[in-house]
């Protein structure tokens, strides 16, 4: 019963979710541990971009759904496992060590593709999540074989917030993404137009995320419901 009202309540979620974002602010509907009806509902009402997790779950809902759905990869992502989604995936955001790029540029070549990507910096105080720092970053853009990818297009930085009810804390963790593209947009991408994207705000803090100038949110549970 409660499920049941939950899937008809997404168009809705959506729809006022799109209502108060900015036209520029990309929505990535996060559809992890969600199944294939409850996607086709925010399909339905228009959206087209969704954020998954875990390969495994990712390849099996895929050819399921709608071929003009763009898949965002969003987890954390095994180097064995990259070979399974770049046939298909529209952007990797979790890029956080040069031996994943690596795999991914490799995969990319063998099928004729160019994959969007964004690094992503560990911008939290929590230890838990992933992601690069801006002195790895550098090391990564400065290595000579970086410079060779030729099926990658680095099209900016993601980056989680800490998980905390302080939003002054979150604020200025959105802050430092924000400052830590800029570096890099006039350090490392100037002539790049493609390096434009700062993926960050989530369902607690999107609001935040985009006064702090997000360029995309990846929003779950506020569309979807509660992941059990
Ligand atoms: C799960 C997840 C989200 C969405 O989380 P919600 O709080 O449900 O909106 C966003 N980004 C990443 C990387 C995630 O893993």
């Amino acid at each position: 019963m409660q499920k049941k009202e939950a899937v008809s309540n997404i168009a809705e979620n959506l729809n006022r979710i799109k209502a108060e974002i900015p036209a520029n602010v990309k929505l990535v509907a996060v559809s992890k541990t969600k199944g294939l009806p409850e996607i086709m509902k925010a399909y339905q009402a228009g959206q087209r971009i969704f954020g998954e997790n875990k390969v495994q779950e990712l390849i099996a809902k895929q050819p399921e759904l709608p071929a003009d759905i763009q898949w965002h990869f969003i987890g954390h992502l095994q180097t064995n496992k990259v070979k399974y989604i770049t046939p298909f995936i529209s952007m990797i955001e979790s890029v956080d060590r040069m031996k994943i790029l690596q795999e991914i540029n490799k995969q990319a070549m063998q099928i004729d593709r160019i994959i969007p990507c964004l690094l992503q910096f560990h911008i939290a105080e929590e230890e838990t999540k992933f992601g690069l720092d801006m002195k790895e970053a550098e090391e990564l853009l400065t290595d000579r074989s970086f410079k060779s990818f030729q099926n990658i297009s680095i099209c900016g930085v993601m980056g989680m917030a800490t998980f905390t009810q302080d939003f002054t804390q979150v604020k200025r963790e959105f802050a430092h993404l924000r400052a830590i593209f800029q570096h890099l947009k006039e350090k490392w991408f100037t002539d790049v137009p493609d390096f434009c994207e700062i993926s960050m705000g989530m369902s607690g803090d999107y609001q935040i995320a985009i006064e702090e100038g997000s360029t995309m949110i990846r929003v779950g549970s506020k569309i979807f419901g509660q992941r059990y």
